[in-house]
């Protein structure tokens, strides 16, 4: 409980309680900087102890990146020293944001090996299969625990992402859904961050400023939209600023059908705000809540209709097998080159008549973990599946680990955690998907390509 307020002097500088605190014990200075002074009173000693386990903890809320900064935070998992490298290219003030590839969704490869040592870029890399853009969040909860954050009110973050990969909802929703919590929604706030607009209100009331949490939940115009939602949502109050928040908080109330309508009418106040910003007229919430509504019945319908291909069996082969008609089998694998210092992957999609459909290979840097290059490839393939459109697939590789955690429901503590966590949510926003083993024999040609692509 304590951290959490210790995180309320960072989160809010500017509420009247932490002006006071400031004035009094640490003034001209940051929070993290203080000390604790002579004669401290009962309730500053407090937060005062507390704050080593803040930074122990390490809470930032890392999302998008937009907020840490990049050479003055510790933000490389497991190191425990801020960057020492010599501040050159990007500036003194730069966000980790800006070494990622936004349209990659990974790392600015070639810019962060101008702006690091070696040394660096290898902490970096060799941790990613703990730190990936996505898996930032998952890590950050897991920081939060270490540092016993689990005692605070806190809640863990990881069952609120399994409640969102598990809705039975388009996958654009679902992604909707998840960059609204990550912050990383264009609002007029992130925007105005990014020095894009020049003013933060919102285009729906021209009265408050646009954060995630005010446009989708907060603002009358989105109120007048939950009010006339049937059903729990509709009572359902919360009192939280951003919509990562809001969004837990519904998770630990709502039932999955409510839940889903909730998503699919948020999205849908996103799209109308949109319509809104580029001149359209402001649809009523009846019109609203009926196209979410639709969206939500017929992604279930055509669930239901597709579902015959049935589960994921247990499944184990000596040899390649065709997979189900109308499915597309995907053979991954992975190969290591010690002394470059790479990874390669190949990727193989066949169909039921056994004819190739795409294949790929590539080189990632700095991977030398066998089970995280594993890990790696077999997300990529994952994500390869989905940039196909594939509305049933079968993910089959060699690596029996890496398969065993993406056939189960349980947590992953291994290096490999976040990677199979991240593949395994993708994989369940497909209609229809399943896991198999196959021996090495089985997977020549994935093989050759990952071999491939390393001996370039
Ligand atoms: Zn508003």
């Amino acid at each position: 409980m304590l951290a959490k307020q210790c995180w309320r002097l960072l989160k809010w500088p500017d509420s009247l309680a932490v002006r006071v605190l400031k004035e009094k014990y640490y003034p001209g200075v940051d929070f993290l900087e203080s000390n604790l002074g002579k004669k401290p009173s009962y309730a500053w000693r407090s937060i005062w102890q507390a704050k080593a386990l803040l930074q122990e903890g390490l809470i930032w809320r890392v999302g998008n990146g937009s907020r840490i900064d990049l050479w003055k935070d510790k933000w490389i998992p497991a190191t425990p020293h801020k960057i020492l490298d010599p501040v050159r290219i990007i500036s003194r003030d730069a966000k980790v944001a800006e070494i990622i590839n936004w349209e990659a969704n990974w790392w600015d490869i070639p810019l962060i090996e101008q702006i690091f040592s070696e040394e660096t870029v290898e902490q970096i890399w060799t941790k990613n299969g703990r730190f990936s853009v996505h898996s930032a969040y998952h890590l950050e909860v897991e920081r939060r625990n270490r540092g016993n954050w689990s005692t605070s009110s806190v809640q863990s973050a990881i069952p609120t992402w399994r409640r969102l990969w598990n809705l039975k909802l388009p996958r654009f929703i679902l992604i909707f859904i998840w960059r609204a919590c990550n912050d990383i929604l264009p609002t007029k706030i992130n925007l105005y961050r990014r020095k894009i607009v020049i003013d933060q209100l919102c285009p729906m009331c021209n009265s408050e400023a646009e954060s995630n949490g005010h446009v989708l939940w907060r603002c009358d115009s989105a109120k007048a939209v939950w009010g006339s939602c049937r059903g729990p949502i509709q009572k359902t109050s919360v009192e939280a600023e951003e919509f990562f928040d809001i969004f837990a908080f519904l998770c630990d109330r709502l039932e999955d059908k409510d839940l889903e309508l909730f998503a699919s009418v948020a999205y849908k106040v996103w799209a109308r705000r949109n319509m809104v910003v580029f001149g359209g007229a402001v649809l009523p919430p009846s019109i609203l809540i009926r196209e979410a509504t639709k969206i939500v019945e017929e992604f279930r319908k055509s669930r239901e209709a597709t579902s015959a291909l049935g589960p994921r069996g247990q499944i184990s082969h000596d040899r390649w097998l065709r997979p189900a008609v109308n499915s597309i089998k995907f053979n991954w694998d992975a190969a290591l080159d010690d002394r470059k210092k790479i990874m390669g992957m190949g990727i193989i999609a066949r169909d039921h008549h056994g004819d190739v459909k795409a294949a790929m290979c590539d080189v990632i840097p700095y991977i030398r973990d066998p089970s995280v290059a594993e890990a790696i490839a077999a997300r990529r393939a994952v994500q390869f599946a989905h940039n196909m459109g594939v509305q049933s697939m079968e993910l089959e590789g060699d690596a029996r680990e890496i398969i065993l955690a993406l056939r189960s429901s349980a947590e992953v503590d291994s290096s490999v955690g976040n990677l199979v966590l991240e593949a395994r949510r993708m994989l369940e926003t497909f209609p229809s998907w399943r896991v198999s083993h196959v021996r090495r024999d089985g997977n020549r040609a994935a093989h050759l390509l990952a071999k491939f692509a390393i001996s370039q």
